[in-house]
C-alpha cells in the first residue's frame, strides 16, 4: 500500500472534500485523525467506519480551527503527522459595506490562519523523518475572485502565498506543499451558498446551479471530492516529489477562462 506506516492529519473531515480527502488517504493505507470543532457520537461512529472500510487506524480528535491553540493541540494529540491535510474552512456571501467583522474574523482564521497554526506545530516531525508533505486546500477563489467573497477569496490568497513560503522553507527536506484549488464541489458548504445566491440573483435553485456556479466551470459539472482525495493521494506520491509550491486546479477548467 502506497502509503502504509504514514499518518495522516486531515483538519474539518467530518463531511465534504476533507471526508473524501479522509477516505482516500486511508483507502492507499495511510493511518488517520479526523477533526472538526464538534464532538458527537457521530463523529466517532465515523472513524470507526472508515476504519473498518479501509483497514486503516482512524482517530477523531476534536479541535476548533478557529483556536491557535487548538490547531497545534491537534497536532500533538495527534502525535505529529507525515501527512497534514489543511482543509477547514467556511463561507459567507454579502457585499463588503455590508460584512460582518465577525465572519471576516472567523472567515481568515478558519481558513488560512489554522492552516499557519497546523503547520508550524507539524514541520519539526517531518523535517526529522526527510518525508513529509503539507497539502492544504485552497480553492479555484485562490487564484481568481467573486464579488461578495471578500473574506474567502482574500484566505484563499493567502493559503497559496503560505503554500509556496512553507515549499520554500521546505526546500530540500523531503518535505513538500502544495495547494490544491477545487472548483465548485457539491458539498455543505456549497449547498448553504445557494439560498443566498438565489436571492442575490432572483432565481430559482437549478437556475443559479446552472448558470451562476457552474457558469464559471467551462466542463458544466461539479467536481467531487473522490477526485480532490485521488489528487491528494498523488501529491503524496514518489512522482510527486519534486512538486512543490505551486498549485493544482481541480476545477473543470475555471481558472483557464
Ligand atoms: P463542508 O462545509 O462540507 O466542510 C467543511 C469542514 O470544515 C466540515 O468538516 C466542518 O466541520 C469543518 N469546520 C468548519 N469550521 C471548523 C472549525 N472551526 N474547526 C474545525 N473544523 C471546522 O465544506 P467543503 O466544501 O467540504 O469545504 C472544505 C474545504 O474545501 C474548505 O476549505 C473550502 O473552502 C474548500 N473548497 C470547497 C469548494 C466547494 O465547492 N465545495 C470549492 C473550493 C474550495
Amino acid at each position: 500500500m502506497q502509503l502504509a506506516g504514514k499518518r495522516a492529519v486531515v483538519t474539518g473531515s467530518n463531511s465534504g472534500i476533507g471526508l473524501g480527502v479522509a477516505r482516500e488517504l486511508a483507502r492507499a493505507g495511510a493511518d488517520l485523525v479526523i477533526n472538526s470543532f464538534t464532538d458527537s457520537p457521530e463523529d466517532h461512529a465515523l472513524a470507526e467506519e472508515i476504519a473498518k472500510e479501509t483497514g486503516a487506524a482512524v482517530r477523531y480528535i476534536q479541535a476548533d480551527m478557529s483556536k491557535a491553540e487548538e490547531c497545534r493541540a491537534l497536532i500533538e494529540k495527534a502525535g505529529g503527522c507525515d501527512i497534514l491535510v489543511n482543509n477547514a474552512g467556511i463561507q459567507h456571501v454579502a457585499r463588503i459595506e455590508e460584512f460582518p467583522v465577525e465572519k471576516w474574523d472567523a472567515i481568515v482564521a478558519i481558513n488560512l490562519s489554522s492552516a499557519f497554526h497546523t503547520s508550524a506545530a507539524a514541520l519539526a516531525g517531518m523535517y526529522e523523518k526527510g518525508w513529509g508533505r503539507v497539502i492544504n486546500i485552497a480553492s479555484a477563489h485562490g487564484l481568481t475572485a467573486s464579488p461578495y467573497k471578500s473574506a474567502y477569496v482574500a484566505a484563499k490568497h493567502g493559503v497559496v502565498g503560505l503554500t509556496k513560503t512553507t515549499a520554500l522553507e521546505a526546500a530540500g527536506t523531503g518535505v513538500t506543499c502544495n495547494a490544491i484549488c477545487p472548483g465548485y464541489v457539491l458539498t455543505p458548504i456549497v449547498e448553504k451558498q445557494i439560498p443566498d445566491q438565489m436571492k442575490t440573483h432572483n432565481m430559482d435553485r437549478d437556475t443559479v446551479i446552472k448558470e451562476v456556479m457552474l457558469a464559471r466551470q467551462p466542463s458544466g459539472e461539479f467536481a467531487t471530492v473522490e477526485q480532490m482525495g485521488g489528487t491528494a493521494v498523488f501529491l503524496c506520491s514518489e512522482a510527486a516529489a519534486q512538486i512543490t509550491g505551486t498549485t493544482i486546479s481541480v476545477d473543470g477548467g475555471w481558472t483557464a477562462l
